[in-house]
Parts: structure tokens; C-alpha cells; sequence
């Protein structure tokens, strides 16, 4: 219920403007949220380097129907790899984009469009891209620009939001040589018509599309901080005959850091999710939402504690 509330908020211009404005919140966001300069975001990466983490590094911003707006964000990511290229991201790191931010609701050719430039200047850089997914109105969008993206650039990366119906065959569809999948359970708010509801059929669906990708000869992204979806990754890479290096675990950054240092020490690619930038809010009430004990955490920090 109350994540519910909170997902309802992340769309709300009032409620944004009053949790940004608020000063004592940027010390909570500071959890999840890398910093708001890209050297800021450096810092934190050069961090997770040296503790053996793999990134995907997230420029933060969100839809847009502004053209001027969609172009900025493309420059932000161009600025973005070339200040990370002294880095050598190219065996750590990768860039995750969202199309909305792109420009994708005024006009999808437009984000393609800034989507390839992104793609190309990773490239260069010895580095890849992955989509991010977003609401379910967007999914056909965003495959097709994937689709599109994957001829110049075939290793880019989807994330595939298991609570969703369709995403059992997207899965089908995409567990073939080459793709790389993202596989999350979903964290946005989904009507029942599209959606599984309620944590285990969640927690089912993600196992079934799991099952899919594993079993494919894809290079799957697991993507949870859930103990339960990392044992049973393990079991099913021992059935597939996987081995430790064509599939990798994938984590927020801020969230459950013992778990990614104890599985980068036991030989697996953990990659961090690094996302950076002042335009937190919606990403900030999405972590939020997901776990009730966050907003004790807020809160307590607002009270000065
Ligand atoms: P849950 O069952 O939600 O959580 C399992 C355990 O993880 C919890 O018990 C808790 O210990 C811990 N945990 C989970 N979330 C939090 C939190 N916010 N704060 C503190 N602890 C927490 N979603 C999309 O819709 N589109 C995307 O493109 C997308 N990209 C993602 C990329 C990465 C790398 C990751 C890790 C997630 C992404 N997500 C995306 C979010 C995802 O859909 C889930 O909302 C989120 O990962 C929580 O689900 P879970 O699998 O960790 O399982």
C-alpha cells in the first residue's frame, strides 16, 4: 500500500518539488544516488573498481517531450564516456540509458537517433550500452529501437521487466547468441491487465523468464538483490552448464553491498547500477518504494538522526 502511494508520487510534480526542494533530503539520497557531477560519479567508480565491481553508469533524467532537453541528456552521456574513458571502462563498464529521456514520447526516430550517437561513442571507448525499461507503454519502443541499435552494435543490452505478461516471451525472443538481457523483477506502477500483482507471482514470473534466458545462448544480466533468485541463478547455471563468466549478477548502487563484494570474492561480474545527475526525484521514490524500512530511514534523517 504504501509503496503503492510512493509510486503514485514519483509522478507527481508537487510532491517533486517539495521532496527536492527539501534540503535534509539530499543527505538520503545520497544512499542511492552517486553524487550530481560526473566527477562525482568517478569517485564512486574508481571505489567500486578497486573493489573488483563492474558498472553500468545512469546519467538520471527521466521522460521528456522537450527536444532540446532529449539532446542535452544525449551530450550529458557523450561528456560522461569520454570523462570516463581514462577509466578503461571497457572490461568494467558500460553506460544504461532510458529512451524517455531521449526523447522517445515526442518522437521515437529522435531517440534512436541520440540512442546510436550513445552507442557509438561506447564503442569507441571499448564500452556498451543497455536500455533501461520503463512503463509498459513504452516496451514496443523500445525493443524495436533496440532491434535497430543491434545492427552497428550488436552487444547492447535490454532490461526486461519480469512482472510483466509479455515478458515470458520477450524473453523467448531475445535468449538467442549475442543479446545481452537485463532481467529485473519491474518497478513501476503496472495495472493488473499487463502486470503479475503481488510478490510471489512476481517472484514466480521472474524464475520462469530466469529459466528462459539461462537456458538460452544469451549472456544474462541477473539483475536482484534477492538472495533467493541468486541461489536458484546458481542452480540453473549448474543445469544449463554455465560457467562463472557468460552470465553476471547485476545491483543497485547503495543497495545490499555485502552481498555484491561477497559475490565479486567469489569469482562472479557484479555489476553496480551508478546513477548520477540532479534529477534524482522519480529514482530516489522508486527505491523508496520498494522496501517500507527506506522510508523510516528518510525519515529519520530528516529528523536529524
Ligand atoms: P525485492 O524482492 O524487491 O528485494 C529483495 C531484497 O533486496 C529485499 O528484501 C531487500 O533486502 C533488498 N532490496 C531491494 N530493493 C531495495 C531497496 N530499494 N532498498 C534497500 N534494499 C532493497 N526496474 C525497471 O523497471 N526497469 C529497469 O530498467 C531496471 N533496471 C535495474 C537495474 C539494476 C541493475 C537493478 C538491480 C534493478 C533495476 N530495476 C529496474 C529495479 C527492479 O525492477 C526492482 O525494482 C529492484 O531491483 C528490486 O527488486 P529485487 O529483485 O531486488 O527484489
Amino acid at each position: 500500500m504504501l509503496g503503492q502511494l510512493l509510486l503514485a508520487a514519483s509522478g507527481s510534480r508537487l510532491v517533486r518539488r517539495c521532496v527536492s526542494g527539501f534540503p535534509p533530503t539530499r543527505k538520503v539520497v545520497g544512499r542511492f544516488v552517486a553524487g550530481e557531477s560526473a566527477q562525482e560519479a568517478r569517485d564512486v567508480i574508481e571505489r567500486l573498481r578497486d573493489a573488483k565491481l563492474a558498472v553500468t553508469v545512469d546519467h538520471l533524467g527521466e521522460e521528456t517531450r522537450d527536444a532540446r532537453a532529449a539532446e542535452a541528456t544525449a551530450n550529458a552521456y557523450l561528456s560522461l564516456l569520454e570523462a570516463l574513458r581514462p577509466l578503461e571502462l571497457a572490461s568494467r563498464g558500460e553506460v544504461s540509458v532510458k529512451l524517455s529521456a531521449l526523447g522517445q514520447r515526442l518522437d521515437d526516430r529522435m531517440a534512436l537517433e541520440h540512442a546510436r550517437d550513445i552507442c557509438a561513442a561506447a564503442a569507441a571507448g571499448g564500452s556498451t550500452v543497455t536500455l533501461d525499461m520503463e512503463d509498459h507503454t513504452t516496451v514496443d519502443s523500445t525493443l524495436a529501437i533496440l532491434r535497430k541499435l543491434r545492427e552497428d552494435h550488436p552487444a547492447t543490452g535490454v532490461a526486461i521487466q519480469a512482472y510483466l505478461f509479455r515478458s515470458e516471451q520477450d524473453c523467448r525472443d531475445l535468449a538467442a547468441e549475442g543479446s545481452r538481457v537485463r532481467l529485473v523483477k519491474g518497478a513501476y506502477r503496472e495495472p493488473a491487465s499487463v502486470a503479475h500483482q503481488g510478490r510471489s507471482a512476481v517472484d514466480r514470473a521472474y524464475v520462469r523468464c530466469l529459466r528462459t534466458l539461462m537456458a538460452g545462448n544469451g549472456y544474462p544480466m541477473v539483475a536482484t538483490h534477492d538472495d533467493r533468485m541468486i541461489a536458484i541463478t546458481e542452480l540453473l547455471a549448474d543445469r544449463f552448464g554455465r560457467t562463472i563468466g557468460d552470465h553476471e549478477f547485476q545491483m543497485l548502487y547503495g543497495i545490499r553491498t555485502d552481498l555484491q563484494e561477497a559475490l565479486a570474492g567469489a569469482g562472479h561480474t557484479v555489476r553496480v547500477y551508478v546513477p548520477y545527475g540532479d534529477d534524482w526525484y522519480g529514482y530516489f521514490m522508486r527505491r523508496l518504494a520498494e522496501r517500507p524500512a527506506n522510508v523510516a530511514f528518510f525519515l529519520r534523517a530528516l529528523g536529524g538522526k
